[in-house]
């Protein structure tokens, strides 16, 4: 990539009120061909995340991996910036508790030889994505939980913290007074956050990390964590992501569904909103669905990415070399958020 670098431009990272420098290449350079006459398009590398903390985690994957870190610790230190952050609460230190007051978390990563792994219901960990690699890394699993999780992750040099903020406790407080159970949906920075990456060579990788649904049942679990429904991706079509409602996205095996899509010839966008139509539809016969929101992110083999949702507001963040770091809004199914 370096030798390919022409000129250098500042690129703004609007909400963060901070600047990256970033390398661009010159339009002549645009697409490179391989020996083999393959071309390879300028939008690689690129990273696309949920919300807009995916602003600051994609300005830390994107600076690793400029350093020549692999693309999955990269993709941990990135999200590991909202799980640390208390002003996001609905990722790791910080994140919503549920109906007992407890912060339980969920994450799970994926490689570009489909190698994954995956901690769900996870207490006291402030970094549930780190301890995702390590299931990876170090044990013959794809998925930990609960208990056995946490002391798998205490082996591993992991420290026990409280996870309750005073804020996310007062939140909780408020919600006891009423107790009632209703998904807090599509709330800008306050989402999973999902990432996925295609490195330089075409490779592509994924990692999803969050606190789950506000205020859900104790022992929930929800899409984030499980291959296949909150992230999948096959190396030879592409990747793709969710945020929303979980339980949906459960239902519809909604990632791994938009992978498929793509293999059979579908751009990442169309992809996405056929499986947010196809979940409309099969909730339709549901009484009430102002409570139903899921979105989805994908990116192709070729480095061409997009997203759809099924209600207004969500938005996702950008990372290239020609464009720097920005938010791009969701294309979306329904006028009413
Ligand atoms: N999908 C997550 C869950 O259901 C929550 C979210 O993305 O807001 O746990």
């Amino acid at each position: 990539m370096s030798g390919r670098r022409g000129f250098i431009k500042k690129a703004a990272i609007g909400t963060f009120g901070v600047s990256t420098v970033f390398s661009c290449i010159n339009s002549s350079e645009k697409d490179t061909k391989k020996a083999n006459g393959e071309t390879i398009p300028q939008n690689k590398p690129l990273i696309i995340s949920t919300w807009n903390h995916g602003l600051a985690a994609n300005e830390e994957t994107w600076r690793q991996l400029q350093t020549g870190v692999n693309p999955l610790d990269a993709i941990v230190a990135g999200v590991g910036i909202p799980e640390a952050d208390p002003k996001v609460r609905s990722v790791g230190y910080g994140g919503l508790p549920d109906r007992e007051g407890k912060v339980t978390l969920d994450a799970c990563i994926m490689d570009s030889n489909s190698d994954c792994g995956s901690v769900s219901f996870l207490q006291g960990i402030k970094h549930p994505i780190a301890v995702a690699k390590k299931v990876l890394d170090n044990t013959p699993h794809v998925m930990m939980v609960g208990e056995g999780a946490k002391q798998f992750a205490l082996s591993e040099g992991f420290k026990e913290e409280n996870l309750l903020t005073d804020e996310s406790e007062k939140a909780w407080k408020n919600w006891l007074e009423k107790s009632k159970y209703q998904p807090v949906i599509n709330i800008e920075n306050h989402d999973t956050i999902s990432m996925l990456v295609i490195d330089a060579e075409g490779n592509l990788t994924g990692g999803c990390t969050t606190s789950g649904a506000a205020w859900k049942m104790h022992g929930r679990v929800g899409d984030s964590p499980i291959i296949g429904a909150g992230l999948f991706l096959d190396n030879d079509v592409g990747a793709a992501a969710a945020t929303g409602l979980g339980e949906a996205v459960i239902r519809t095996a909604g990632s791994a569904m938009v992978v498929e899509l793509m293999r059979q010839g579908k751009s990442p966008t169309e992809a996405c909103k056929e499986i947010v139509e196809r979940i409309y539809k099969k909730h339709s016969n549901h009484k009430d669905l102002t409570y139903l929101q899921v979105g989805f992110i994908a990116i192709n083999k070729q480095g061409e990415y997009g997203g759809y949702s099924l209600r207004p507001g969500f938005n996702y963040a950008v990372c290239d070399e020609i464009n720097g770091n920005r938010m791009e809004k969701s294309a979306f199914k329904m006028k009413n958020k």
